[in-house]
């Protein structure tokens, strides 16, 4: 993003060989990750914070009867504050651990959902949004009786705000928007959707997943009312997401799933509820990814994050250049605020048998529908290839995958 702009100090190559999964040969040849949205590689920093608490700390957390017990909990709530801080919540007791942004928006649908919608309300999502904004929502909407609306998308894949205005009544209870579309690389403007949604007395979640491994993400700033994100697009180890909050609006939310940890007291007469965090954390979580999700934190923070952001635009940017400039090319979403994703079309081709083509050459690209069919179908198709950058991407590698988009095409048409 613009105001970041730090050109002179990032360093891509340096900064590659913190992740030693990129130093590999894939078919013959030495390989390119381009599928960064589906999710980043992990820094040796990280990757070693799980062997580390492996090797010396494995217990479980909050039953601190012994040494163990009090570092792995000592650990694995340290991380939490680290997250807190790296989104700017206000207390860490407003980061819930969760499985991943997945499990966030239905821990808020069931959860939120069963307990405040009724017949008659809407539910607002875009149209671009991933499956995992949609289906619980719908899910939720079904049994509530209330109505889940797409928010038009403009031809370029932007979000319609002038159409967003005329949906909203004071019947719309939630707005769900993804911060940056997964199929389009489109940033979309939350922080004008949330004024929107709440200039109506609707709540906002907005979907994280595909912003926070590019900028510093500011939820206090945004005032979404949730927002959600996966550890594993984040550098850290899969299995393991964030669920922020406000405080008023968790504290009233009844727990999601039961078990150990989210009781305060159990008996047959009635059960209480622990306090946040731990009403929505119910079972022991994964510990080892909380800390290898810390340790991601730790390596972000110690970067130049600004000058990295302005690397993967000026990637993005080289990268649309020369798709623009090679014919049968075609970019499927054209926003003018555009981060790390370029999903194409190449004439004549179908995008698995490109996304084959260019494995057999080391270039690791998603091809499909990316969890996205209803913005694939408002496009008229049934899916892209979808290159996906990150800070440890580099131009050559941008030339790696026109290289072999050349070779790919004297097969295909
Ligand atoms: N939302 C967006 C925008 C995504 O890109 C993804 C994953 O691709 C998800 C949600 C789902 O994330 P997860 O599978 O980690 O729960």
């Amino acid at each position: 993003m613009s105001e970041q702009i730090n050109p002179v100090t990032f360093d891509a190559e340096r900064v590659r060989a913190d992740f030693p999964i990129l130093n590999q040969e894939v078919n013959g040849h030495p390989l390119v990750y381009l599928d960064n949205a589906a999710t980043t590689q992990k820094p040796r920093a990280v990757i070693q914070a799980i062997v580390d608490y492996y090797e010396h700390d494995n217990s479980n957390v909050h039953r601190g009867a012994h040494a163990l017990a009090d570092r792995a909990t000592e650990k694995f709530e340290g991380a939490r504050v680290k997250v807190a801080n790296f989104i700017n919540a206000p207390q860490a007791r407003q980061v819930i651990w969760t499985r991943g942004t997945t499990e966030g928006i239905n821990l808020v649908a069931s959860s939120w959902g069963r307990s405040n919608l009724k017949a008659g309300d809407r539910i607002l999502v875009s149209a671009m949004e991933h499956h995992s904004n949609i289906v619980p929502w719908q899910l939720i909407a079904e049994e509530k009786g209330a109505s889940v609306e797409p928010v038009p998308v403009l031809e370029d894949g932007s979000i319609d705000l002038d159409a967003f205005a005329a949906m909203l009544d004071e019947r719309v209870r939630l707005v769900a928007c993804g911060h940056v579309s997964n199929a389009l690389g489109t940033i979309n403007p939350v922080q004008d959707v949330v004024r929107m949604a709440h200039a109506v007395g609707a709540l906002a979640l907005i979907d994280g997943a595909q912003a926070v491994g590019h900028w510093a993400v500011d939820v206090q700033a945004l005032d979404c009312d949730f927002y959600v994100f996966s550890s594993h697009k984040l550098f850290g180890p899969t299995g393991l997401g964030v669920l922020y909050g406000k405080e008023s609006l968790l504290d009233a939310m009844p727990p999601y799933q039961g078990g150990g940890e989210m009781i305060e007291s159990v008996s047959f007469a009635g059960t209480t509820f622990n306090q946040l965090p731990y009403k929505f954390e119910a079972g022991t979580p994964d510990i080892a990814g909380v800390i290898g999700l810390g340790a991601a934190v730790d390596y972000l923070q110690s970067m130049d994050r600004a000058g990295a952001a302005v690397h993967e635009a000026a990637l993005l940017s080289y990268a649309e250049e020369r798709a623009k400039a090679t014919p049968g090319i075609r970019i499927v979403g054209t926003a003018q605020q555009k981060t790390s994703v370029m999903s194409f079309l190449l004439e004549g081709a179908h995008p698995n048998d490109v996304g084959l083509l260019l494995d057999q050459q080391g270039v690791a690209v998603r091809t499909g529908n990316h969890c996205a069919q209803p913005i694939m179908e408002q496009f008229g198709i049934s899916g892209t290839v979808r290159a996906s950058f990150s800070f440890y991407n580099t131009r050559a590698d941008v030339d790696r995958l026109f290289e072999a988009l050349d070779k790919a095409r004297q097969f295909l048409v």
